[in-house]
């Protein structure tokens, strides 16, 4: 079992040719609306990739909130710890995408900022069922920091990826067992630059602060996973880019769901980056984490 505590955004996503400049107005290509969050994103990714996954997030009491718990509940996730907040509105990312397939985002996070430690009763009920809990930075950091010491304290294995970038105390990075970061993530944390000292001087760093293990994403480059003496340099598989809206959100659940599936590290890593690199071929962040079927069949080609 997998319980992800996180955030819920609905998503309004336009491409354009070009990002508008500041008070010019431009012409869209295209639109459409779709669920997302970082934390609802790794919790469809770590469902339709093989996982049995529950799902705490707060929403406000808007048709927004509504329809993003009708549309979890259909694809078949755990939202019955959901929790509904009066007077806030659910949270919200307007999303641009470029004709390079770079995107821009504006999040306004809503009922996302009120997922308070207050509610520690109802998540540690569900921590206690679960085996894997996976965390990111779009909720409070205080909720973040509780739940990674209850995930300990309940001898679970604690998934946190640091997006959005914040720096981590020592607290946290102990009680978590693999910190997911990309470059930009990973710079924050330390505060060195990847490009004047080195990845492995970044590693070697956050070891030093207090991380156990440490997933590296290096976009089309691939990752590297470092824990204690074990490093695995995995490669990015090669594929056209449309929009890479979601690529680590995918890859998180995507190891979660592997990981509660007893694979070891290179297989579960094998199939995060294939099941990532179908997702950059895919507009959106939710409609392009494929399934667990996809990813076999992408592998078997
Ligand atoms: P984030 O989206 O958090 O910045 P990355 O860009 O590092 O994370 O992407 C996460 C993973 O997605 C990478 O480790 C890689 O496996 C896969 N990925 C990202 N971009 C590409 C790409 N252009 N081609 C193939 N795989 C990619």
């Amino acid at each position: 079992k997998i319980l992800v505590v996180g955030s819920s955004n609905t998503d309004l996503i336009a491409k354009m040719k070009k990002f508008p400049k500041a008070g010019e107005t431009i012409e869209g290509l295209s639109y459409m609306q779709a669920m997302g969050g970082k934390g609802a994103n790794q919790a469809i990714a770590a469902h339709r990739l093989g996982g049995d996954v529950n799902f705490i997030t707060c929403l406000g009491d808007d048709a927004n909130g509504q329809n993003t718990l009708k549309y979890y509940n259909e694809e078949g996730i755990d939202v019955s710890s959901a929790i509904i907040v009066e007077g806030v509105s659910s949270g919200t990312a307007m999303i641009f995408v470029d004709e390079q397939g770079e995107n821009c985002i504006v999040i306004t996070p809503g009922a996302n900022n009120s997922l308070s430690p207050d509610y520690i009763s109802i998540m540690e009920e569900k921590i206690a069922e679960t085996e894997i809990v996976v965390l990111q930075m779009e909720i409070p950091y205080d909720t973040v920091k509780t739940v990674c010491a209850l995930a300990k304290k309940h001898k679970k294995t604690v998934i946190l990826n640091d997006a959005p970038a914040r720096k981590l105390d020592e607290e946290i990075l102990k009680t978590v067992d693999v910190l997911v970061v990309n470059e930009m993530e990973a710079e924050t944390i330390s505060g060195e630059k990847i490009e004047s000292v080195g990845k492995e001087f970044v590693l070697e760093k956050l070891v030093s602060m207090g991380a156990t293990s440490i997933l590296l994403t290096l976009g089309k480059e691939g990752s590297l996973l470092k824990k204690g003496k074990i490093s695995i340099s995995m490669d990015a598989f090669k594929v056209e880019a449309l929009d890479t809206t979601a690529a680590g959100d995918t890859f998180c659940g995507a190891l979660a769901a592997r990981l509660s599936k007893g694979e070891e590290w290179h297989e579960a890593l094998r199939f995060a980056s294939a099941a990532s690199a179908i997702c950059v071929t895919r507009m959106g962040a939710q409609p392009s984490i494929p399934t667990e079927e996809e990813v076999f069949a992408f592998l078997s080609e």
